[in-house]
């Protein structure tokens, strides 16, 4: 199955809802008032969001207007690039320059971060790169063991410590391997429990503190995996995030499994930080870098 095919079909159930909802409620409708407020409920109920709801709809009214969408086929069109024009470009995550380029991958507990990273890995392995991976999630045994199956599939190198060990020393640790053995990629993996003893913020603010010590302007990315289907949570965990650490990228994770995906257009309008990769399911090509313009064509077309 092609790339764009498996975006599509991971966009499947939101397809569902937001496009099939959509075009239920323009059969055999006029195009007025009552039929954009009853498009702006359908947009709300698949998450896209209240701000970006409401700022897609004004933007039809005025198309409207103008003349320009006087029919529900025009009015489809119109929603298409309105939603088009509201997702940010992204740019993938690409290491350049510096090396190690070293990519800080944060996010709560369960939303995707290890396996983002064995997929990432897998990646960069393949386009040629060397890749070491830090197991700075210490919490679990198991947390390091699922990284090191992640590691082996991807031909990637893993620095890692007993669990319990200082998160920050293993990243250290695993950004100095990196130097001394000129590699070319550092992902970080860290612990995600918000209710812990020790304060997972400050952990990570730690870790980001340390990193720097070895690499100055390391790290170069910091990689906030969200859940799609944690809906609205979404939102405010990058939020969370984004205070403690300045998060410089969003993974969003199970789009595949969500009918609510607009939630992707609700974290383009209410957050200033590019959606980089998006994941449509669980195996290694899954994790697709995101492209508003294919987003659109596998959500629509
Ligand atoms: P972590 O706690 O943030 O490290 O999360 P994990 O990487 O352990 O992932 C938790 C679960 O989410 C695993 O079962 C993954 O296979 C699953 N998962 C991660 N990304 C995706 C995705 O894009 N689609 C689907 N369907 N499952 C995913
Ligand atoms: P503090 O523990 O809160 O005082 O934070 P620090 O910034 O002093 O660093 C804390 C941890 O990071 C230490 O316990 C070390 O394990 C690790 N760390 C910091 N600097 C180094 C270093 O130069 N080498 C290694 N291996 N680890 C370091
Ligand atoms: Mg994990």
């Amino acid at each position: 199955m092609g790339f764009f095919d498996k975006l599509k079909q991971g966009l499947a159930k939101t397809r569902k809802t937001l496009i099939e909802n959509t075009e239920a409620l323009f059969r055999g409708r006029t195009v007025d008032e009552g039929l954009l407020e009853e498009l702006e409920e359908v947009l709300i109920m698949s998450d896209v969001g209240p701000q970006a709801a409401s700022a897609i709809t004004g933007s039809l009214r005025e198309k409207v207007r103008q003349g320009k969408a006087s029919n529900t086929r025009d009015l489809k069109n119109a929603l298409k690039e309105e939603i088009r024009r509201m997702l940010k470009e992204g740019t993938g995550i690409m290491c350049a320059g510096e090396k190690p380029y070293v990519v800080l991958t944060v996010g709560v507990n369960g939303v995707g971060k290890t396996t983002t990273i064995g997929k990432l890995a897998r990646r960069f392995t393949d386009q040629g790169f060397s890749v070491t991976l830090a197991a700075a999630d210490t919490f679990r045994a198991a947390a390091i063991e699922q990284l090191e199956i992640w590691a082996q599939r991807a031909g990637a190198q893993i620095v890692k410590h007993r669990s319990g060990a200082d998160p920050a020393a293993v990243a250290f640790d695993a950004v100095a391997s990196a130097k001394a053995k000129n590699v070319d990629v550092v992902i970080i993996d860290t612990a995600g429990r918000l209710h812990t003893k020790t304060n997972l913020m400050e952990e990570l603010k730690k870790i980001k503190r340390v990193v720097s010590k070895e690499a100055p302007s390391a790290p170069h990315e910091i990689l906030l995996v969200v859940d799609a289907t944690s809906g609205q949570n979404a939102i405010n965990q990058a939020k969370i995030f984004n205070d403690a650490v300045g998060v410089t990228g969003i993974a969003l994770t199970k789009l595949d499994g969500t009918a609510k995906g607009g939630i992707i257009i609700a974290i383009n309008k209410e957050l200033n930080i590019p959606v980089k990769l998006i994941g449509v399911g669980e195996a290694v090509e899954d994790l697709q870098d995101f492209n508003p313009a294919e987003f659109v064509d596998a959500l629509f077309d």
